[in-house]
């Protein structure tokens, strides 16, 4: 059986996408701890990072990299958490490895790993915009 992220890179499960390549994608998270975070995930099923293939792991930290300063500006953030949560016994629910991008901005001050508020319902068009603002900022 698929896990649910396989499903959203078959198209079986709807997602939110801000970047989509070959080997990888980025789509929002559907209960954000902040605006604007991201999961980012290579396309091939593997539970944890230290199975990803070398030249999988390659690619999938050479996006975070490209990732980050877009997912940033977009939401006028000097900076982001950025996290795995490398196991169930780590907090991982969905069993294929993701990289969380969290963009923190400069409003909300210094930040912890906080995620009050996260699971408050969100509509379509808010998802909607959202993604759309760091789909522009990817494409400066
Ligand atoms: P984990 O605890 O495994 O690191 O995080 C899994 C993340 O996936 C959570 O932040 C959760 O909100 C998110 N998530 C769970 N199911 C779905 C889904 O169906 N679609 C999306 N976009 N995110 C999901
Ligand atoms: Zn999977």
């Amino acid at each position: 059986m698929m896990c649910i992220f396989c499903q959203i890179v078959e198209g079986e499960m709807p997602s939110y996408k801000v970047y989509e390549d070959e080997h990888t994608l980025a789509f929002l998270d559907i209960a954000p701890i902040a605006d604007g975070h991201v999961l980012l995930i290579p396309k091939h099923h593997e539970q944890f990072v230290e199975n990803l293939t070398s030249e999988l792991y390659n690619i999938l930290f050479d996006r975070l990299k490209g990732l980050v300063k877009p997912i940033q500006a977009a939401f006028d953030a000097p900076a982001s958490n950025i996290g795995i949560n490398n196991g169930p016994n780590a907090g991982q629910i969905i069993p294929h490895v993701h990289i969380h991008i969290i963009p923190r901005p400069k409003k909300a001050g210094p930040t912890l790993f906080s995620s009050a508020g996260r699971f408050k319902p969100r509509s379509k068009e808010y998802f909607e915009e959202i993604a759309e603002k760091i789909r522009k900022e990817i494409r400066r």
